[in-house]
């Protein structure tokens, strides 16, 4: 807890402790909750006829797993205090809550306890439930969404029939990242360093399926330039997002494999195609590298058991360094395979090698190494040798140094006819007349995959889709529209092995085809659970829909969201499949935003010990407990003081000790000036009255300005404790009666309704006491008086060449040049600066003088 200059002093207020009541939020808080239960309409958002602005408070969903942990807390905490602090801004908002309720845990805990995913689900729904009750959520209970029930799962299955039809759902055959452990198919966004993302320990295998598909890549260019746009989001997601679409230009030019051998005159020709991003440069190719995994290299293996053996040994360090995530740092290894390839452009014989840097799975998985040009080619070229020959110069005509990789200003050399031409213009019509010959193209490729949603588990919405032998005996169908939702059966024995628990369902497999009528098979893969987030939000607009996903003149008044809240940890997984939800869903004319969220804020994590808190760890703090002793307010009002949001917040029980001993101090006073503060006459404020509504209202300032700006709710916090130190160095002056009854009562209401957002159950206990009217969240936030804000004097640090030397006091609002000349007459700089000279005099108005002597 803060000290500061206000800290009273012993023995300067005068208590009546007869009169004193203690401050027990567990007597406090559940008495509110109930009142809150009994009034339904009171966190309920308004029509779009409210007249008022609407504003769209939203924090990630929780997957339902029994119990919440500090993580929610913090999360909550900070949705909360917003969404309370724009309703008394006067906005008509809709802050709701649901549940991603689909996912392994489920099966897991059926195969574990007996108890059916459905019912170990809705059970760990209900008690989390409860605990946010106990918490004091101000959640919209009427919009909750549950994903894992038929009410939403039908418009998943809906949604994909949609996409179906656009050709934005697709089935193909393709390497696909397998977890032995969940015995099942995994996104590339749920593969982090080549490890499962449920099971740390767990190397991802890849194996070929045939799957479903969700085309997001048909978005690529547009989730990439929608990023530029999105300024309300961090920095870091946006880079990260960037980053993992990684869009590059370039084009493919293919290598012609040179055989003299005899097995030549058994294969058709044979071609590495590489991708590059500088073709201009390929006169200076010196060889042609590719993934251990590549065809061609494969190939290669086969006829020679020494450059297979060695092949093996360069992809198991590039599986290391991808488990380890240490790709971009590893040690380049390479081995030449003997064998030559014919560059298109000169006909020139390059060597073929296999490296250990180079991916199967980006680009074409093959590059042709230009070391004069290319930072990595270079470092590579250096180490085995291999020639370096130069094919772009500065245009001004000097010999630049190697490897030189500028492209502006620069001209091609020793590269036949297009010797003299600009690198861009190069670009250009080398790939034009590559493709007019029939050996390349130009191309932009993109690390963005398609994203896989085919899943071979039980607990998911049920893909909607049927085989007929009869009728297309390779290919779908859809169901119709009619039949849907296609439910998942209740009563399954689940196992892990064998694929999909669904295909041994008899009842849930046969079916009849929508075509011929007579005997199908329904499509046993079950979505991915990442599809349920990619559109829930929209579900709260309207969530008792029965004909829609929901009424899109309802969704068109609440999107974007305004404020969208939740960890770090989603900023490429569930916020790039969302925005490219809602881009489809915009192509089928249901919303007419183009993002989901305006803004995102991404809080940071809750730690214990310097570790996150988790159960292996053994320092996890569980809210139930911190509730039960602080109380919820407590809890949730540290959560929000220990840090800035958006850092890490190291969990100390002290804390929530100090916060619930500061609320009990309010408790304290409030109560016994309840009287006082429900006066209303107002009188012409006297000296002490000024400076304690001076310090009122610059706390309300300060407070407004962090809701609106960074949200440095810990400052704002501490910002209240100031006030409230302030009161008590004032006790003695309002028992006095020195201090106007209408000063001190427009001090605590504004007091109350500054902590209303931070603590709710107290606010509203405390605006009771002091006979406040209405509920204290729709009371009008109070409004800074800018007048009785201003500070008389206030204080400068004066620095003589970036040193602090002292701090002067001046007149409030006095311009540069008294600032200037009281800081050059100050004693201390005054002897600072004695038989120098001063060279310049900085003054930041209001914050800072600075002198420069020599
Ligand atoms: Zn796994
Ligand atoms: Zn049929």
């Amino acid at each position: 807890m803060p000290e500061n200059q206000n800290t009273p002093q012993a023995g300067t207020f005068v208590s009546s402790p007869q009169t004193e009541q203690r401050y027990t939020p567990s007597e406090i808080e559940p008495r509110w909750q109930a009142r809150w239960d009994a009034n339904a309409s009171l966190y309920a958002a308004e029509g779009h006829d409210s007249g008022k602005p609407k504003y769209y408070c939203l924090e990630m969903l929780p997957y339902p797993s029994g119990a919440l942990h500090m993580g929610h807390v913090r999360n909550y905490a900070i949705g909360d205090a917003l969404a309370r602090h724009m309703w008394m801004r006067g906005y008509n908002v809709l802050h709701p809550m649901g549940w991603d309720a689909f996912g392994l845990p489920a099966e897991n805990a059926a195969l574990k306890n007996g108890v059916p995913p459905r019912e170990w689900t809705l059970g760990n729904v209900a008690a989390m439930k409860k605990q946010m009750r106990r918490m004091g959520l101000s959640y919209d209970w009427s919009t909750e969404v549950t994903t894992c029930l038929p009410d939403y799962y039908r418009w998943n299955q809906w949604l994909f029939l949609k996409m179906f039809e656009k050709g934005l759902a697709f089935r193909k055959k393709s390497k696909v990242n397998w977890c032995p452990e969940c015995c099942t198919v995994l996104a590339n966004e749920q593969v982090i360093g080549g490890r499962c993302w449920r099971h740390e320990d767990t190397v991802v295998e890849l194996r070929d399926l045939t799957q479903w598909f969700l085309r997001i890549t048909k978005y690529a260019d547009e989730l990439l330039e929608g990023l530029d746009k999105l300024e309300g989001w961090p920095e870091k997601v946006r880079t990260m997002q960037r980053n993992w679409i990684g869009r590059s230009e370039g084009a493919l030019v293919d290598f012609e494999v040179q055989r003299d051998s005899e097995l030549a005159s058994q294969r058709v020709s044979e071609k590495i195609t590489v991708f590059t991003t500088r073709v201009d440069t390929i006169f200076g190719a010196t060889s042609v590298q590719l993934a251990p995994e590549h065809a061609v290299a494969k190939t290669f293996a086969l006829e020679d058991e020494a450059l297979r053996v060695q092949i093996e040994g360069l992809l198991a360090e590039q599986q290391k360094a991808r488990e380890t995530d240490a790709l971009g740092a590893i040690e380049k290894h390479g081995v030449n395979t003997g064998r030559f390839a014919l560059n298109p452009f000169n006909g020139e014989r390059v060597p073929i090698w296999v490296a250990n840097y180079i991916l199967a799975d980006y680009g074409t998985g093959a590059i042709m190494s230009v070391p004069a040009h290319d930072e990595r080619d270079f470092e590579f070229a250096q180490k085995y040798g291999l020639p370096v020959r130069p094919v772009i110069a500065a245009a001004g005509g000097e010999e630049p140094a190697l490897p030189y990789t500028a492209e502006e200003d620069a001209v091609l050399i020793d590269s036949g006819v297009w010797s003299e031409l600009r690198c861009a213009q190069a670009q250009e019509q080398m790939a034009e007349f590559a493709k007019a010959k029939g050996f390349g193209t130009s191309t932009v490729t993109y690390r963005l995959k398609d994203w896989g949603v085919s899943r071979q588990r039980y607990w998911g919405t049920p893909i909607p889709m049927v085989y007929c032998d009869k009728c297309s005996p390779d290919e779908p169908m859809p169901v119709k529209e009619s039949e849907l939702p296609i439910l998942l059966p209740e009563q399954i024995d689940i196992t892990q092995t064998n694929g999909s628990p669904l295909g041994r369902v008899a009842e849930f497999v046969n079916t009849t085809c929508p075509k011929c009528g007579g005997l199908a098979r329904r499509e046993t893969d079950t979505m991915d659970t990442f599809v349920d987030s990619s559109w829930y939000f929209y579900r709260y607009t309207d969530a008792k829909n029965s004909r829609a996903p929901f009424d899109s003149d309802k969704a068109n008044y609440w999107f974007p969201i305004d404020q969208y809240i939740g960890g770090v940890e989603h900023a490429i997984l569930h916020l790039i499949y969302s925005r490219f939800w809602t881009k489809v869903m915009r192509d089928l004319g249901m919303v007419k935003n183009d993002e989901p969220a305006e803004r995102l804020f991404t809080q940071g994590m809750v730690i214990k010990d310097g570790a996150k808190m988790s159960k292996s760890k053994g320092n996890v703090v569980s809210p139930d407990d911190m509730i039960a002793r602080y109380g919820a307010d407590a809890t949730r009002m540290y959560a929000l003081f220990a840090a800035p949001p958006d850092r890490d917040l190291e969990w100390q029980e002290e804390g929530v000790a100090g916060i619930s001993r500061f609320l009990g101090k309010v408790y304290r006073l409030t109560t016994k000036y309840a009287d006082v503060a429900a006066s209303s006459t107002y009188a012409a404020p006297r000296p002490k009255d000024q400076a304690l509504l001076r310090r009122l209202h610059q706390t309300i300032a300060k407070i407004t300005q962090d809701f609106d700006g960074r949200w440095h709710f810990n400052t704002s916090i501490s910002s209240i404790m100031i006030l409230v130190n302030e009161i008590i160095a004032n006790e003695a002056a309002m028992d006095a009666g020195e201090i106007s009854p209408a000063v001190v009562a427009e001090v605590f209401r504004g007091l109350i309704l500054l902590l209303a957002p931070f603590a709710p159950f107290f606010a509203a206990e405390m605006w009771e006491q002091i006979g406040g009217e209405g509920v204290v969240f729709r009371t009008q936030w109070p409004v800074v008086n800018e007048e009785l804000a201003r500070e008389d004097e206030i204080e400068i640090p004066v620095q003589v060449n970036g040193k602090l030397v002292n701090v002067i006091k001046v007149p409030a609002g006095s311009d540069e040049a008294v600032v200037k000349a009281a800081a050059l007459t100050d004693m201390k700089v005054v002897a600072r600066i004695e038989g120098k000279t001063v060279v310049k005099v900085i003054v930041v108005p209001g914050k800072l003088v600075n002198l420069v002597v020599k």
